[in-house]
């Protein structure tokens, strides 16, 4: 209760900010209420999502008749793979193997639907799992605990019976983070999800303590109420949660105006098998190594985030997003590095290459609207080596303005379109941006199997990381005479350097399992294309059991190792999530 009082007290709800985020109907938009009972802003209850695939049940996205024709004119003719139902996986699921210890307790369910919901992410395996309905393990139980003191409980009696334990966020990892694996200690996941409230808010510092399970649209509806903003928006925004983000070191698509995780991180509560972590939440310290930087990224193998502080700022005055057009990728990539480098206050940056660029035009748009901005881009001499670039602002009108002037210079220099009609597609990305993740299951549904791969890698390697990556994923089934579309865009701008995200689609196999080889080559190539020590495994999906195979090519064995030997310190019995992160057996 003191801790709600403090959030009033220290809370001035008058304060001259003013929320610029549009307030329209749609439940993806940031700044808008979650979804709790009372008004409470609260997170998605896990039943209103799909069991076996992407986001709320309510929503879908259509993919347009041309946008899957061009993919098909890429990869051949597809084919359906078949799906099974939720009660034929729900009779796989074994008996519990949890003591009594554990399932007495209130917030520990064995209940099968409950344990099948937190066995699975959103990995590409992870898919073929749920529609081929061969699940491999189950968590043996699922706790939701509501305060730190719930988490150190579990952690004591996880000890007490040996369990393997696997922090929980959204569920969103695309690299087989959350999975358990076969082994003889029995698995208890923690889900996050009850703690998902602000609990302080320190306007005069401006820091937010959240429950860590908080998903980003209660996040922001929470601090929205007092005009504030995280400004952290991953694509899986709707259903991911801050310690999610902590523990994977994610990216938000205003990183280049919010900073990534690591910049909007603070401090905050620890619950390892060793005892309770408290990181400060000073704002910088020269005291030795960074404990805040040494825990993000430690994807549950450390122990369990279950108070967090972030840094969070007044809501912006305005917020604009814009698309522009530049005639190849040299030229937009050029923008982008001399946008960075020069200080345009810009809040997102985002460049599509040639081949996404079309897709794009494809996926996104009717043949009617394809005719007018194609003729439109035409007319002002842009051919197919066209790019599409994204870009945003966010601040008061002063600073808008002026960044908009210095960037429109910039764009100008090199040989831009932009106009009314750029404008409103801005309008329209921003308006449907987190409903792209939806498009996999519609695809999913044709046979057209898509997955993505990223990196980040400094700007005198980009061209060639790029080249290499594509070249690899689209090879990656010369074997079967198969083809493989890929494309890639930049979404995070360093001065130093940028992500390069890749698209790509297939075509399923004559089942789960060979469509699982299928995916398994194009991911062992892109992979492996990345293993130069130039750029990274991963910009921000993390490692997880799928990239782990891949770090010692870029940390070493020595950086291996000392990773290894600081979790060791803090989970000597590698109860929590081993596996993840770092390969190794389970012991057993
Ligand atoms: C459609 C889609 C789009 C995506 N877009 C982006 C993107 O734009 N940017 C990006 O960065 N990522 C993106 N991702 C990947 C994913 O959303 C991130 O990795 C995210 O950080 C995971 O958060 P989560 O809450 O879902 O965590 P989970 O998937 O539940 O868990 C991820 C890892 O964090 C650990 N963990 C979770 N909560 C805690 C906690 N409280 N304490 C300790 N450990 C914890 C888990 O054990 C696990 O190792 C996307 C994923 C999907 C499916």
């Amino acid at each position: 209760m003191s801790k709600l009082n403090s959030l009033f007290r220290k809370t001035n709800k008058s304060s001259s900010t003013a929320r610029a985020v549009p307030t329209d109907d749609t439940s993806l938009e940031p700044g808008l209420k979650g979804h709790g009972t009372d008004n409470k802003p609260a997170n998605t209850p896990i039943e209103q999502t799909r069991w076996n695939g992407w986001g709320n049940v309510n929503t879908n996205k259509k993919v347009s008749a041309h946008g899957a024709k061009l993919i098909k004119a890429h990869i051949g003719k597809t084919k359906k793979l078949p799906s099974v139902s939720l009660q034929e996986v729900l009779k796989t699921v074994p008996k519990s193997r949890l003591p009594s210890a554990i399932t007495e307790l209130d917030m520990v369910s064995t209940d099968s639907e409950v344990r099948l919901r937190h066995a699975r992410g959103q990995s590409f395996p992870d898919w073929i799992a749920m529609h081929g309905g061969d699940f491999e393990v189950f968590p043996d139980g699922v706790a939701h605990p509501q305060s730190t003191a719930d988490v150190q409980t579990l952690l004591q009696l996880a000890e007490e019976h040996d369990l393997i334990v696997i922090p929980f966020g959204g569920g969103t990892s695309v690299a087989g983070h959350i999975n358990p694996q076969k082994g003889s200690r029995p698995v208890l996941t923690v889900a996050m999800s009850k703690m998902d409230q602000l609990i302080d808010l320190d306007t005069e510092s401006q820091i937010a303590t959240f429950g860590a399970g908080t998903q980003g649209p209660a996040v922001e509806a929470q601090l929205g109420e007092y005009g504030y903003r995280l400004g952290h928006y991953p694509q899986s925004w709707e259903l991911s949660t801050l310690g999610g983000w902590i523990a994977a070191r994610s990216s938000g698509q205003q990183s280049l105006g919010y900073g990534r995780i690591e910049q909007l991180f603070a401090g905050g509560t620890l619950v390892t098998p060793q005892g309770v972590l408290n990181i400060a939440d000073i704002p910088a310290s020269s005291a030795g190594p960074d404990l805040r930087e040494m825990m993000m990224g430690s994807e549950g193998r450390a122990g369990i985030f279950t108070e967090v502080k972030m840094r969070v700022q007044p809501q912006p005055i305005e917020e604009l997003f814009k698309v522009a057009f530049l005639p190849n990728w040299e030229a937009g990539k050029e923008v982008l590095r001399q946008a960075v480098q020069s200080n345009i206050r810009l809040s997102m940056l985002r460049l599509s290459n040639a081949v996404e660029t079309d897709a794009h035009l494809h996926l996104g748009t009717s043949p009617s609207q394809f005719l007018a901005i194609s003729t439109y881009l035409k007319a002002r001499g842009l051919g197919s080596d066209k790019v599409m670039l994204t870009y945003g602002v966010s601040g008061d009108k002063a600073q808008n303005k002026l960044a908009l002037t210095q960037f429109n210079k910039l764009l100008k220099q090199h040989g831009s379109v932009t106009g009314k009609i750029t404008d409103i597609m801005g309008n329209v990305w921003a308006h449907g941006r987190f409903k792209f993740p939806y498009l996999r299951g519609t695809l999913w549904d044709k046979g057209i199997m898509v997955d993505t791969f990223e990196t980040a890698t400094n700007w005198n390697n980009i061209d060639e990381q790029m080249q290499q990556m594509q070249e690899a994923v689209k090879t990656s089934l010369a074997d079967e005479n198969e083809h493989v579309m890929a494309f890639t865009h930049i979404s995070h701008v360093y001065k130093q350097g940028a992500s390069l995200y890749t698209t790509y689609f297939f075509r399923a196999a004559k089942d789960h399992a060979m469509t699982l080889k299928r995916w398994q080559k194009i991911k062992h190539a892109a992979s492996s294309s990345v293993a130069n020590g130039k750029a990274t495994i991963s910009h921000q999906h993390g490692v997880g059991r799928d990239h782990a195979p891949y770090l010692a090519a870029e940390k070493g064995n020595l950086g291996i190792q000392v990773t290894r030997d600081m979790l060791k310190s803090l989970d000597p019995e590698q109860r929590m999530n081993p596996g993840v992160l770092l390969e190794e057996q389970q012991t057993s």
